[in-house]
């Protein structure tokens, strides 16, 4: 029986690893579409492509030679046969990686992978993003927004606010990241169908049960 779980939200609502847990739970696939963005990524800057030249970039996203796991168990992410699992979470790759994301002929391209990696696994697949609910799986069993408050966000990525000028600045990168990606998909609010999951008070485990009790209703 087909059972597509699909998580939006923004980066540090916790998504990544909710999502692998409830996948791990359900025995579902898991794909991490973010870190399909990441390896495009990180093959333009490879390449030398240039991020603003939208017809390079989708060309780039055609010939992007990708293997990503969907295990819930082990992460691995490769590029031409090269291990970058490590790689794509560089800040040279967090702070070029919304460049890409806004080219929607690379866009199109990623999101006809996704949906083949969900043909691949029989529709039974957590599928975590941006545009999940609303692009990717509009049809999907299950659809959820994750969200937190934004000083939860940033807690959860070990930025203090009110610390140093570099932890500041860093605060300040993550928000301009989010609001350049919601420029092209919106994740700020739950579409229609759409439940929302605000995790800023809870912690991982009570966001792991209210994220499966949304999955049994
Ligand atoms: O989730 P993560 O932070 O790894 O995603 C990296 C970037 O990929 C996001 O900042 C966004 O620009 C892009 N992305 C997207 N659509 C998705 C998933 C990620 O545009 N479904």
């Amino acid at each position: 029986k087909p059972l597509v779980v699909a998580i939006d939200g923004p980066s540090g609502s916790g998504k990544s690893s909710v999502s692998k847990e409830v996948a791990r739970r359900l025995k579902l696939a898991y794909l991490d579409t973010g870190a399909m963005y990441r390896a495009l990524t990180w093959y333009c800057l490879k390449t030398g492509v240039d991020l603003n030249d939208g017809a390079v970039v989708e060309q780039a996203a055609e010939d992007l030679p990708l293997e990503i796991s969907t295990s819930p168990n082990h992460e691995y992410v490769a590029v031409g046969g090269v291990d970058i699992t490590e790689d794509i979470r560089e800040p040279r790759i967090s702070s070029s990686v919304s460049a890409i994301a806004t080219t929607m002929g690379a866009r199109n391209e990623l999101i006809r992978r996704q949906r083949e990696l969900i043909d691949q696994h029989h529709h039974r697949m957590v599928v975590e993003g941006r545009d999940i609910t609303t692009v990717v799986a509009p049809n999907a069993e299950i659809r959820m927004l994750l969200t937190a408050s934004e000083e939860a966000r940033l807690r959860r990525r070990g930025i203090q606010l009110g610390g140093t000028q570099s932890k500041e600045e860093l605060a300040a990168q993550v928000i301009q990241r989010d609001a350049k990606d919601s420029t092209v998909v919106n994740f700020t609010r739950a579409a229609d169908g759409v439940v929302t999951l605000d995790s800023s008070d809870l912690d991982f485990e009570q966001t792991v049960d209210t994220a499966l009790e949304i999955v049994a209703k």
